[in-house]
């Protein structure tokens, strides 16, 4: 059994917050364990619930279009969520449920070692970029610790508004490129603590 595999059966016996109750699967999250592109979402939603997967809804069929668009598909990258469990009536996770669950999303970034992490929402773009606003900084990325970091428009979001669906289509255009950049770029090694903002 991987590692991830084993970090998944911890992470469905967590009881560490309330939403453990009403949670019918945890989700802990699925792809390929050795991704170059992480995407991490807000938390499950009802068709996740049902069958523990993330992204399955008919936000997760618009993500799987964005990545076609760019000749990926979803075993090719890994996807998570900040939140492993839905909260009750889709509300918005709280900080304390955000807190309590930040460290399975912490094991897993450490497991899988993406070459970027894609934060899909508010939600996750505050865990990577604390006090920005994701209609300033959707489609510009910050390089820290030879991670790139990209934050995009939730697809739930862009799937009912025509200005952030092409936003968001745009912003998912610019990865190959920003990964190609990423790799090019091999002295950041030696400047772990350096922020490099750009835009593409
Ligand atoms: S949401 Fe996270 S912290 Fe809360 S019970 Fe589920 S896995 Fe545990």
């Amino acid at each position: 059994m991987s590692a991830l595999s084993e970090l998944y059966q911890e992470i469905a016996l967590c009881q560490q917050c309330e939403l453990a109750k009403y949670r019918t699967k945890v989700v802990p999250g699925e792809g390929a364990e050795e991704a170059d592109i992480m995407f991490i979402g807000e938390a499950p939603g009802w068709h996740e619930d049902q069958q523990g997967r993330p992204f399955v809804g008919p936000a997760g069929q618009y993500l799987d279009q964005l990545l076609a668009s760019i000749n990926l598909n979803r075993k090719q990258v890994y996807i998570a969520n900040v939140i492993k469990c839905r909260p009750l009536g889709n509300r918005d996770p709280l900080p304390s449920e955000m807190l309590n669950c930040r460290k399975w999303l912490e094991r897993q970034i450490g497991l899988i070692h993406p070459k970027m992490i894609v934060t899909l929402g508010r939600y996750s773009m505050a865990m990577f970029f604390p006090n920005k606003s994701i209609s300033k900084i959707h489609g510009s990325a910050q390089k820290r610790d030879n991670v790139i970091y990209y934050a995009m428009y939730h697809p739930a979001a862009a799937l009912h508004q025509q200005s952030l669906r092409r936003a968001i289509e745009e912003d998912m255009l610019k990865i190959p490129s920003l990964l190609a950049q990423a790799e090019s770029v091999v002295e950041t090694k030696q400047q772990p603590q350096q922020l490099t903002m750009f835009e593409v």
